[in-house]
């Protein structure tokens, strides 16, 4: 492909990454309004330079990319699909169209902010321009400061710090027309990069819960203000209920961004409880705290923050490990979880909870175990909030839940699920049991197991391990920690 003289340094390339829409996107709105030719570009990274998508967030990306185009489409501009090596395809993209600046929107995970800071020093040093623009985050990551200037480990006083900064600013709409590059660029074709599921296709579920791309996103929002967010505050941790906004697999692939959500709620005192509305900032904020900590310890993802965890004697065993994931642990709620997990690739928050807390203290499993599998599975995996919340989970992380918190799952479930309209969504062979047994079938007597078509150890497992047991094996090996707690 030669260069299209014409156009030499006439024509702005707009790197898209984890920034899939046109409204509230500052780099493209840039570009747009250098009046130049836009060039849009998503490139494919690979490993090892950064962490692949898991299976579940490949299939989004494909609903996702495939959504763009056509948008971009719609105003007059195109998407230019490309695979491997940022720095290289820029420049080659650079060679081609004569493009004279790259613009695009920060990203906050340690690899990714490596690969952006040498191109754009490489792009400087050869006289280009490269933009970045906010759009990830409410408040950049260095922003929100201790009174000594550094960072927050504890959430509390990072959301005091937080409140105090100006309010964010608000979204940009996205542009009317684009002035698309009009030199022929080659593209790789979507469905070469085979991200969706084929053998097997285990996708089903995801296509009746989600409609990837920026409509999909404006629409979960729309209905989250219309009805979840009046009972937000108690409803969120009810699995049950549909309460929660589920916008967090658009705002991980950036469809929609977190300026556009905090917007959304501005003046909604008015007309619902104001602590439904503080709950719901304060949980976008927990986002941005999870990106503070990735940013100021970016090991975050595969180290214990607390060292001293470095020495915990994890003693899972692999055929525990694998009930866990096929939701076959005899525990009801955690197998609803996980199979609801597998079956739509998102768990609702207070599952996630359990669910993290049987791995790591009544499997005794390392909490990576269980990263690498939120991640593989989870639609809305993020670099940020899942390691943080592991090791929230596990008690290695920064503001970390104590060590003697083992979540009872009978409790659990009883408490959260009282009318088990969760577990008999995804655990379907226990429905017929009463309420009072749905969360402890073992304790069922024969008959009563017989009245509801279980056969508990076939068509239901037993628990795996007791609860009372590793609750006592989960105590002793925290204590053991030498200056753990
Ligand atoms: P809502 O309740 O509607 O909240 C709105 C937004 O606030 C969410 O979309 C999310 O961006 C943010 N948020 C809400 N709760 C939390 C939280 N506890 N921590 C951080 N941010 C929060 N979230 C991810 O986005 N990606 C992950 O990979 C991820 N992994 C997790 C792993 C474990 C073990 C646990 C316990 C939690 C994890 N979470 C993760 C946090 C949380 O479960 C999800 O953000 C939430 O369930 C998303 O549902 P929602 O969009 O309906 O949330």
């Amino acid at each position: 492909m030669t260069a299209d003289m014409s156009n030499r340094k006439n024509a702005v390339i707009v790197w898209f990454r984890a920034d899939l829409r046109l409204a509230d996107n500052r780099a493209l709105c840039g570009a747009v309004a250098a009046g130049k030719p836009v060039i849009c570009v998503y490139l494919l990274e690979e490993a090892p330079a950064r962490r692949p998508h898991g299976g579940a967030q490949l299939w989004w990306l494909h609903h996702s990319l495939s959504r763009l185009a056509e948008s971009l489409a719609a105003r007059g501009g195109a998407l230019c699909l490309r695979q491997g090596d940022p720095g290289e395809i820029l420049d080659k993209l650079i060679e081609e169209s004569g493009a004279d600046s790259v613009f695009w929107n920060r990203r906050h995970d340690p690899d990714g902010m490596a690969i952006d800071t040498a191109i754009k020093a490489s792009l400087k040093a050869r006289g280009l321009n490269a933009a970045s623009f906010d759009g990830q985050l409410l408040h950049e990551p260095t922003l929100v400061k201790t009174g000594a200037g550094g960072p927050f480990k504890v959430y509390t006083p990072f959301w005091r710090a937080f409140s105090a900064l100006p309010a964010p600013r608000p979204p940009y709409p996205a542009p009317e027309t684009i002035a698309g590059y009009k030199g022929s660029l080659e593209s790789d074709q979507l469905e070469d990069w085979r991200l969706l599921p084929t053998t097997p296709d285990w996708s089903k579920g995801f296509n009746e819960d989600w409609q990837p791309g920026e409509e999909g996103a404006q629409e979960k929002l729309r209905l989250f203000i219309s009805d979840g967010i009046s009972n937000y505050a108690d409803g969120r941790n009810m699995p049950g209920e549909a309460s929660t906004s589920r916008l967090s697999p658009h705002l991980a692939m950036g469809e929609i961004s977190p300026f556009q959500i905090w917007h959304s709620t501005n003046g909604l005192e008015d007309r619902h409880s104001p602590r439904d509305v503080e709950v719901f900032r304060k949980e976008v904020v927990w986002r941005e705290f999870a990106y503070h900590l990735l940013f100021h310890f970016p090991k975050l993802s595969t180290k214990n923050f607390n060292e001293s965890f470095d020495t915990f004697l994890w003693a899972s065993k692999p055929e525990l490990i694998d009930a866990w994931k096929r939701g076959q642990t005899g525990y009801p709620i955690v197998d609803a979880g996980m199979r609801q997990l597998w079956q739509t690739g998102w768990m609702h928050n207070r599952v996630r909870m359990a669910a993290a807390s049987f791995l790591i203290k009544h499997l005794l499993a390392d909490w990576r175990t269980g990263e690498e599998w939120f991640w593989d599975t989870l639609v809305d995996a993020c670099p940020a909030n899942n390691p943080a919340s592991w090791q929230w989970v596990a008690g290695s992380g920064a503001d970390a839940a104590p060590y003697y918190r083992i979540f009872n799952p009978v409790l659990q479930g009883e408490k959260f699920d009282a009318d088990g309209v969760y577990v008999r969504e995804f655990v379907p062979e226990i429905a017929r049991l009463p309420n009072n047994l749905l969360h402890r079938p073992w304790e069922a007597k024969p008959m009563e197991l017989a009245a509801a078509g279980i056969e508990l150890g076939k068509t239901y497992p037993m628990p795996i391990v007791d609860h009372a047991v590793a609750r006592e094996r989960a105590l002793a090996a925290y204590k053991s920690l030498r200056g753990g707690q």
